[in-house]
C-alpha cells in the first residue's frame, strides 16, 4: 500500500487530534452532567468541519497548529465553565442549607441555572396575587429591568397562569418587556402549594435552542429552591409561634420580658423615659359564664385588636396571661402613658363587643408606670404598674391609676 501524500497525512493527523479532543471533551461533558459540554462538542465539531475545509491550505503544519490552538482554547473555556459551575453548585448547596433569606436562595438558584443550561440572562419574577402581576426581582445577565408582567402575558406570565414549565420556541413566545430572544424557558416557583413566582431564562450563550433536558434541569433547580423556601417558612412559623400568643397573635410574655429588658437598657443608656400600662379585663369571669369559654376567647381577641389599633408601631402590645395585657411604650413618660391608657380604656368601653349576634360592653382597668418615675428595673416597673392596677380595681374598675413614685434611697 502506498503511503498517503504528505498533505493528506497531515490532515489525517489533524483530524485524528481533533477526534481525540472530541472524545476527551465528550467524556468530561458527561462527567460534568452534560452542562457546557454540548456547546463545546458543537464547537469542536465546527473546528473539525473547518479543518476539512482547509484542504486548500498550503501547509498542513499550519492546519495542525491552528487546530491545536483552537482546541486548547476550547478546553480552557470548558475548564473555566466547569470551575464556575462547581463553585455555583457548592454555593447553592451552602445557601440552601444555611440561609433563611429567600432573596439569597433565589439568587443562588438563578446563578446555578444560568451555568447549568447556558443561559444568557435569567430573571426571577415575584408573583403579587393581589394585583395578579409578576414583578422582576432579581436575576443574572444585564440589569434586571423594571418588569411588570400581567398573569397570562408572555412566556413567564403564561407559565405562572398555567402553573407549568414552558419552552420557547413553542406555542407561547416571550413578549415585551421580556427580552427579545430566539429561545427561552420559564418555570413556576411554588412553596407549600402557593405560587411565589417564576424563574425564566432567556437566550442561549452558544446560540443553541433550549431542549427538554434544559427544561428538566431548570425544573429540578427550581424544585430545590422551593424546598429550601419551604424550610425557611417553617422556620419563620416556628419562631412566630414561640414569640406570639396563639389566641390573639400578640407578643407573648416571654417576648415581653425580652423587649422590656432591651427597651429599659436603651432608656437608661440614653436617659429616655419608658412607659408601661398593665390592663385587666373587668369581671371577665362573667363573660365566660354568660357567653361560654369561646365567647370569652372572642372578647380577648377583640381586646387585643383594639389595643393594637390604639398604639403606635413602636409600642409593644403583649398578652401577659389570661385576660391581662401589657403595653410597653418607648419614649413615653408617666403623663404620656396615662394619655395612652385613657385612649385604650375609651376604645373598650365606648363600643360594645359583639359575638354570635349578642353585644355587651367590656371594660378595662389599667395601671400606669414609667421609667425612671416608678422603677429602674423590669421587675420593679411591672410590679409598680400591677400595684396601680390593683388600686384601679379597688376604686371601682373601668379606670386608670398611676404608680407611686419610686422610693429612692437617701443613703
Ligand atoms: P376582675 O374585674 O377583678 O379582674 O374580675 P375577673 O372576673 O376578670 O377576675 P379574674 O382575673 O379572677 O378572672 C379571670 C378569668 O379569666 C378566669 C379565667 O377562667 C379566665 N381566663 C383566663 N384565660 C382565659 C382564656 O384564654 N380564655 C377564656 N375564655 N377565659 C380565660
Ligand atoms: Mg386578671
Ligand atoms: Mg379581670
Amino acid at each position: 500500500m502506498r503511503p498517503p501524500p504528505p498533505f493528506t497525512r497531515s490532515l489525517a493527523v489533524a483530524l485524528g487530534v481533533a477526534a481525540g479532543w472530541l472524545l476527551v471533551v465528550a467524556v468530561i461533558a458527561v462527567a460534568a452532567g452534560n452542562l457546557v459540554g454540548i456547546a463545546v462538542l458543537a464547537a469542536v465539531g465546527a473546528v473539525m468541519a473547518a479543518a476539512c475545509g482547509l484542504a486548500t491550505w498550503r501547509s498542513a503544519r499550519r492546519v495542525e497548529a491552528w487546530l491545536g490552538e483552537q482546541l486548547h482554547g476550547t478546553a480552557r473555556d470548558l475548564e473555566t465553565s466547569q470551575q464556575a459551575f462547581r463553585r455555583a453548585i457548592a454555593r447553592l448547596g451552602e445557601t440552601l442549607a444555611a440561609t433563611h433569606d429567600r432573596e439569597k436562595i433565589l439568587e443562588a438558584v438563578s446563578e446555578t441555572a444560568q451555568l447549568a443550561v447556558g443561559a444568557q440572562r435569567g430573571i426571577f419574577y415575584e408573583y403579587i396575587p393581589a394585583r395578579k402581576v409578576l414583578l422582576a426581582r432579581s436575576g443574572f445577565g444585564p440589569d434586571v429591568p423594571e418588569l411588570h408582567l400581567p398573569l397570562g402575558t408572555g412566556l413567564a406570565g403564561a407559565s405562572a397562569e398555567g402553573r407549568a414549565p414552558l419552552r420557547y420556541p413553542g406555542p407561547i413566545a416571550p413578549v415585551f418587556p421580556e427580552p427579545e430572544v430566539g429561545t427561552a424557558m420559564a418555570v413556576p416557583f411554588s412553596s407549600r402549594g402557593q405560587l411565589l413566582g417564576v424563574v425564566a431564562v432567556y437566550g442561549h450563550t452558544a446560540g443553541a435552542t433550549f431542549g427538554d433536558d434544559d427544561v428538566e434541569a431548570l425544573v429540578t433547580l427550581v424544585a430545590q429552591a422551593g424546598t429550601a423556601v419551604d424550610n425557611v417558612s417553617l422556620h419563620e412559623e416556628a419562631r412566630r409561634l414561640s414569640i406570639t400568643d396563639g389566641l390573639t397573635g400578640l407578643w407573648n410574655r416571654r417576648q415581653l420580658d425580652l423587649r422590656c429588658q432591651e427597651e429599659l437598657e436603651r432608656a437608661i443608656r440614653f436617659s429616655r423615659p419608658v412607659g408601661v400600662v398593665f390592663c385587666d379585663v373587668d369581671l371577665f369571669k362573667d363573660v365566660n359564664t354568660e357567653w361560654q369559654h369561646l365567647g370569652g376567647d372572642a372578647v380577648l381577641v377583640e381586646v387585643a385588636q383594639r389595643l393594637s389599633a390604639a398604639t403606635r408601631e413602636i409600642d409593644v402590645v403583649a398578652r401577659y396571661g389570661g385576660e391581662e395585657f401589657v403595653l410597653l411604650l418607648p419614649e413615653t413618660d408617666l403623663a404620656g402613658a396615662r394619655i395612652l391608657a385613657e385612649k385604650v380604656r375609651r376604645a373598650m368601653c365606648d363600643e360594645p363587643v359583639e359575638h354570635n349576634g349578642k353585644t355587651r360592653t367590656v371594660t378595662l382597668s389599667l395601671g400606669v408606670a414609667s421609667y425612671p418615675h416608678s422603677g429602674t428595673s423590669v421587675r420593679t416597673l411591672l410590679a409598680a404598674a400591677q400595684e396601680a392596677l390593683k388600686r384601679a380595681k379597688e376604686n371601682g374598675r373601668n379606670r386608670i391609676e398611676e404608680a407611686h413614685p419610686m422610693m429612692r434611697s437617701t443613703g
